[in-house]
């Protein structure tokens, strides 16, 4: 059966693929999954109320299309009243699989990029309390902008470099890559136990200290050194 073929037989048409830019390349990173890491810098987990030390590392996931392009505006979302940021580096993968060994893994990098895990941080901390999922809190509409994709081939795998949030110019968030418990590798490895791994997914790589609310009209700049920057107003 041939696309067109395809096409025909859905009862209306698909939702669009959705897609990040790619630095110096006019061609777009197609999205699979969205996958993010918890509590990945150990201040980050204190200011959460939780224990520092390496543990397992735990994932949730958010909507690929719920993405935002740098430059975009992020719709203050509805049911909630206490609307977090957290900067992240998005690690973007160009093959997958299972059980992918820790000194593989970075083959499976496309690239880079700057996100933000756009949070509802009321609706999460009762999900939490209530042992519920966190898509509520995580997986809604436009909850997760991010920058353009540069390619490891540009950067290499950045394994050091600063991570940082200003909200309306004041620097809210404040950490560094090599802060990370859980590394690049190994969170890929790690991953890749529990899901079978694809081109095309994201992965949101947690966030350093210094998570906040946001209100309408706020301007988020954010930045990983040597990555990226991105840029989103909140309407
Ligand atoms: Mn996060």
């Amino acid at each position: 059966m041939n696309v067109q073929d395809t096409h025909a037989r859905f009862a209306f048409a698909p939702a669009p693929v959705p897609a990040v830019p790619i630095k110096g390349s006019d061609k777009l990173f197609p999205v699979h999954r969205i996958y993010c890491v918890g509590r990945n810098y150990a201040e980050h987990a204190i200011e959460m109320g939780h224990d520092p030390n390496r543990e397992a590392p735990f994932f949730f996931q958010k909507n690929p299309d719920t993405l935002v392009p740098n430059g975009g505006v992020f719709p203050y979302p509805d049911a909630s009243k206490d609307v977090h940021h957290e900067l992240e580096m998005v690690v973007a993968l160009q093959s997958g699989g299972k059980n992918i060994p820790v000194e593989k893994a970075l083959d499976c990098v496309f690239g880079y990029a700057v996100g933000l895990d756009m949070t509802r941080r009321d609706l999460q901390g009762e999900a939490k309390k209530a042992g519920r999922p966190w898509e509520v809190g995580k997986a809604f509409e436009a909850a997760a902008p991010c920058s353009e994709i540069v390619p490891a081939s540009a950067i290499g795998h950045p394994s050091k470099g600063g991570v940082w949030l200003k909200v309306n110019g004041a620097v809210k968030q404040k950490g560094d890559l090599d802060q990370l418990i859980w590394k690049v590798p190994e969170m890929i490895a790690y991953l890749s136990g529990l899901f079978e791994l694809k081109a095309g997914d994201l992965i949101y790589s947690g966030t350093p200290a210094g998570v906040g609310p946001v209100q309408r009209g706020d301007v988020l700049e954010g930045g990983v050194d040597g990555v990226g920057e991105l840029k989103i107003t909140v309407g």
